[in-house]
């Protein structure tokens, strides 16, 4: 399903080179549930950003359902993840434009995502919060709206980046939960956590190291 081969990835900022992944190798099948754990500023963003077709590699392959997007322009990518990959992460959007953002990658009239979305708000009690940022709402909306997201298409792919983020361990459960049922379904999942307990909900954990993956993959304790 996803597969990186010996991904490198630098970044310059001024003077300073940093090495985020540092020949990084690395099989999702069809299906899988994967955890990517290790310290911050290991390279885990870097790594889902690569899985989700955000951004590249300066070096090495990176293989999507079979076919080898390495080098592919911006829009390219975009157009192959459209419908494919469905993102769970707080940002800086408001919340209509965030569950909107989802709907990107699917087809469809512009006026008709607008309508799903509506729809999908009114449904999760936030059709009154639309307009405002993550920052401006209580854990358990922001929850909300990050499933919101995850559920208005329906992604082969979903890529979670610290889901749980700062909610409290009731809201963070529930959101572990949907994962679990999304898992259950047969979608591939990839998330990003520094919390041991939450990547044991995983088939298989990934330690990251200094932008090199650790140790060989090893399968977890839970399911
Ligand atoms: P993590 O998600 O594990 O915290 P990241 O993938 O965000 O790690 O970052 C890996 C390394 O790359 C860090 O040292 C970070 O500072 C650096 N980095 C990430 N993005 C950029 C960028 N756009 N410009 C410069 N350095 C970056």
């Amino acid at each position: 399903m996803l597969k990186c081969v010996n991904i490198m990835k630098r970044y310059v900022a001024g003077d300073v080179l940093t090495t985020a992944l540092n020949h990084v190798s690395l099989e999702v099948g069809t299906g899988e549930y994967v955890a990517i754990m290790g310290p911050s500023g290991c390279g885990k963003s870097t790594l889902l950003s690569i899985l989700g077709m955000l951004d590249t590699g300066d070096s090495g392959e990176y293989w999507f359902e079979g076919q080898n997007v390495s080098g592919w322009s911006e829009a390219r990518l975009s157009a192959r993840r459209r419908g494919r990959v469905g993102f769970i992460f707080i940002e800086e959007l408001s919340v209509a434009e965030n569950v909107e953002l989802a709907l990107e990658y699917s087809d469809g009239p512009a006026r008709e995502r607008r309508e799903r979305v509506a729809h999908l708000l009114d449904k999760l009690d936030l059709s009154c919060r639309a307009s405002h940022r993550p920052s401006q709402l209580s854990g358990g909306q922001q929850q909300r709206v990050a499933i919101a997201r995850a559920l208005i298409t329906k992604p082969a792919v979903l890529l979670a980046d610290e889901p749980t983020g700062n909610l409290d361990s009731a809201h963070g459960e529930d959101v572990l939960r949907l994962l679990d049922q999304i898992s259950a379904e047969g979608t591939t999942i990839v998330m990003v956590t520094h919390s041991a307990s939450q990547a044991a909900r995983a088939a298989r954990t990934v330690d990251l190291l200094d932008g090199a993956i650790a140790e060989p993959a090893t399968a977890a304790s839970s399911n």
